[in-house]
């Protein structure tokens, strides 16, 4: 296996936002907490808001959480570019002087001064190409990268613009093959696997009603993922893939302590990966998370359009 680095007290500070990091735990793949739970009673608990976000995330110990874009397409069917980074950030209250917002296309941050706290949101994207489940979560790209295409081209355009690949909840319906993984990390077309802590995903869609989506474990792609770590030194990663409030509560995370504060966020992100100054942090979600679910589980149609989303 090869050895992580020993954690270093490297501080990250900013200006009056002087708010000091020895390490930074986070999800770089999350959809919020908005996809799946559509009752009126989790809508009150969670709304879609930035505050609520923001503070959610930071009581629950993370010092960034992302937002992931979903971009898609499905054959016969029109692109879906999912804005759901943009309209969260559209919540923000200019009125409310509790928090400022320091807003910008890759990543943001919510400050909270009274409280001395901030989040910071990474705007990253999950890119479903023409296989399934072959999925590629972008990060730091500020274009947004199409859906629907072959996989090599869609993590060559990413890279071309600027931003870095992930191969999000790897193994999953033996979407890759360990060989693929370590020729495009020798390429340098990707920069990690992920430990996808998502308990479920909706495995048979298409052929139930949305209500009926049960998602299930993904533990096997995850045994994959270390094992590749542990033989070919590829850095796996750990986020929570949220689709609920829960699974930020309870999901999965990484922290990362390479930390330079004259670079960007996602540069240092970067960084620790590259140098294997990280630590994943490996919980699943709820086991009940797949019951609730079912019970709630109805899309975020209201908010993002008359289909929801993807699955992803
Ligand atoms: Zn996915
Ligand atoms: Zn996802």
């Amino acid at each position: 296996m090869p050895k992580k680095n020993k954690r270093k007290k490297q501080f990250f500070q900013g200006g009056f936002k002087d708010i000091e990091y020895s390490d930074v735990k986070g999800s770089l793949h999350s959809h919020g907490g908005w996809s799946d739970y559509r009752n009126k009673d989790e809508q009150k608990k969670f709304p879609f808001d930035l505050r609520v976000f923001a503070e959610y995330c930071i009581k629950h110990g993370r010092d960034f959480q992302a937002i992931t874009d979903i971009m898609a397409s499905r054959p016969g069917e029109l692109e879906f570019i999912e804005k759901r980074y943009d309209a969260l950030l559209n919540t923000a209250n200019a009125k409310d002087n509790n928090y400022e917002v320091e807003r910008n296309k890759t990543e943001s941050t919510i400050y909270f001064p009274k409280e001395k706290s901030k989040l910071i949101i990474p705007r990253t994207q999950e890119v479903l190409t023409d296989v399934h489940f072959k999925h590629i979560l972008a990060i730091g790209a500020e274009k947004n990268i199409r859906g629907g295409r072959n996989a090599v081209d869609t993590l060559k355009e990413i890279k071309d613009s600027g931003g870095y690949s992930i191969l999000d909840h790897t193994f999953m319906c033996d979407a890759w093959h360990e060989e693929e993984v370590r020729n495009l990390y020798e390429d340098k077309l990707i920069i990690a696997t992920e430990w996808n802590g998502g308990l479920t995903f909706p495995a048979i869609c298409g052929y139930f009603p949305i209500k009926f989506f049960i998602k299930t474990p993904n533990k096997r792609s995850n045994k994959r993922v270390i094992s590749l770590e542990e033989e070919c030194e590829i850095p796996c990663i750990a986020n929570d893939d949220s689709h609920c409030s829960f699974d930020i509560q309870k999901g999965a995370f990484t922290s990362y302590w390479n930390w330079d504060k004259d670079i960007s966020f996602i540069e240092n992100i970067i960084n620790s990966i590259n140098s294997n100054n990280f630590e994943r942090h490996e919980n699943y979600s709820s086991f009940f998370s797949p019951l609730m679910h079912v019970k709630y589980g109805k899309e975020s149609q209201k908010i993002f359009g008359k289909k929801g989303l993807p699955n992803a």
